[in-house]
């Protein structure tokens, strides 16, 4: 899922100010993860269950959240499906009221009648965004990336977007569904919308480069190895700057 243009530059803004509660930079991925952009095939194929779970000794599993963070903070956006990355596992990342959402294996058990509506984006169709119904609320059942699992109620925001993630683990994506007019209107978008996105991520992942160089820095204290201490109970607090 994807932000408005105009909640993006205010986005861009307010990561770049240091009082910005955040996840420490240092901790994010810096490497260049690209995004598969619509219509690429890729985006079709089905994700499989994840069953490795991560232990003490292996972090897959957050290595991988933290790749996806690298792609949603600096576009603004709310949240990604790994298989946007490339990677065909089904595991989602959302970012919401200051919280992140890291959900393994979700999967849908039960949907409201009524229904949310709202201007529908995605950071594989940057740029586009289109109105969009999808059920009010949803229970989801997930795991944490530990292999504990959950059942989350989800309303407006929250329900569009984690359906909109599930989807993605589903090889679907919201522009397969567009008429002639939207899908050539999406194309447009995009072109002209990654360009001007791709300057400001750069500037952005200059940024956390710098801040990495300044952790690893042995002037500096040592950080410790976990890297998200909540990240068992499959909510993340950006506020948390431990
Ligand atoms: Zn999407």
């Amino acid at each position: 899922m994807a932000t408005q243009k105009e909640d993006l530059i205010v986005d861009l803004i307010i990561d770049t100010n240091e009082e910005a509660s955040f996840i420490p930079h240092e901790d994010i991925s810096t490497q260049r993860v690209p995004v598969l952009i619509w219509p690429n095939e890729k985006l079709k194929q089905k994700s499989v269950l994840i069953e490795d779970f991560d232990t003490n000794e292996s972090h897959e599993l957050n290595q991988l959240v933290l790749n996806m963070l690298g792609v949603i903070l600096p576009r603004g956006g709310l949240a990604l499906a790994a298989p946007q990355i490339g990677i065909f596992k089904r595991l989602i990342v959302m970012t919401l009221g200051g919280r992140t959402y890291v959900m393994v294996n979700p999967e849908i058990i039960e949907s409201s009648t009524e229904d949310f509506q709202w201007e529908e984006g995605c950071l594989s169709v940057p740029g586009f965004f289109k109105k969009n119904k999808r059920p009010n609320k949803c229970t989801v059942k997930y795991f944490d990336i530990y292999g504990k699992n959950f059942t989350a109620k989800l309303e407006g925001l929250a329900a569009f977007c984690v359906q909109h993630e599930i989807d993605h683990l589903n090889g679907v994506c919201f522009a397969d569904d567009l008429n002639l007019y939207y899908r050539s209107k999406a194309k447009k978008k995009i072109n002209t919308y990654k360009k001007e996105v791709e300057k400001q991520v750069q500037i952005l992942e200059k940024l956390y480069r710098e801040k990495e160089q300044n952790a690893h820095n042995p002037l500096n204290k040592p950080r410790s190895r976990k890297i998200f201490p909540d990240a068992k109970d499959g909510v993340l607090n950006l506020n948390n700057k431990s």
